[in-house]
């Protein structure tokens, strides 16, 4: 399964790039926008709070979000993975996010595609979208910067919050393998890194082991024997 957060300000072609990536490895995209949107059109009770904030430019709150995004993922398919467009939108969506994958689909997000675009590029391309589209949010120029504000001052971190957690996984998957950690005895960062520390000292601790007393066993079978501890 592989799970693409597509990421990007408002008007940066996320819903466009979902649909090339869907065609390519049938996958499910799930548009938060859009679902919002058919709510509003329904007239339905998340609709009507929804649209309170979108047409003001205003990103809707989290748990609202979230609720329904987790109601969309149980719906049953048949997919090789999802696309999420427009979702997560806050720091706290994308903890949510990871989590939900998880629980649901016992899986992970794979990979998140960053879109970036001018600003002013931006605001000509929603103003266009605009003339046709029918939504208010994209007829304004106000509402259009106002979503560009929220953009950056609720959004924009995303891209950095999958950009660090990337490193730091690879980088523990990368010492996992280094160090013949099996499995981590706990799954918070903290207990993870202590693991590693442990297993560091380990490391050394057999390297000297080894040097000092001239042991014939290679490393990694000293190490299998420390790891007892760091199981
Ligand atoms: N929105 C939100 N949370 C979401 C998705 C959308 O609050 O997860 C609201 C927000 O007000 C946003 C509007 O819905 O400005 C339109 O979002 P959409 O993703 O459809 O806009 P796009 O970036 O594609 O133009
Ligand atoms: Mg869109």
């Amino acid at each position: 399964m592989i799970n693409i957060v597509l990421f990007g300000p408002p008007g940066s072609g996320k819903g466009t790039q979902a649909q090339l990536l869907i065609d390519k490895f049938n996958l499910k995209q799930i548009s938060t926008g859009d679902l919002f949107r058919y709510n509003m059109k329904n007239d339905t009770d998340l609709g009507k709070l929804a649209k309170s904030y979108i047409d003001k430019g205003e990103l809707v709150p989290d748990q609202v979000t979230i609720d329904m995004l987790v109601d969309e993922l149980r719906k049953p398919t048949n997919t090789n993975g999802f696309i999420f467009d427009g979702f997560p939108r806050t720091a706290h969506q994308t903890d949510a996010l990871e989590n939900i994958v998880k629980d649901e689909l016992g899986t992970e997000i794979s990979v998140c595609l960053s879109l970036v675009v001018d600003d002013e590029a931006l605001v000509q391309r929603l103003l266009k979208r605009g003339e046709t589209s029918g939504r208010t949010d994209n007829y304004n120029e106000e509402i259009i910067r106002n979503r560009i504000k929220e953009y950056y001052a609720k959004t924009a971190e995303v891209a950095e919050l999958y950009k660090n957690r990337w490193q730091v996984e690879l980088f523990f998957k990368w010492l996992k393998q280094h160090l013949k950690i099996k499995r981590f005895w706990g799954t918070t960062e903290n207990a993870v890194r202590i693991q590693i520390y442990a297993a560091i000292c380990a490391y050394c601790l057999v390297a000297i082991i080894q040097h000092d007393m001239q042991l014939d066993r290679s490393t990694y079978e000293v190490l299998q024997i420390l790891s007892i501890f760091i199981d």
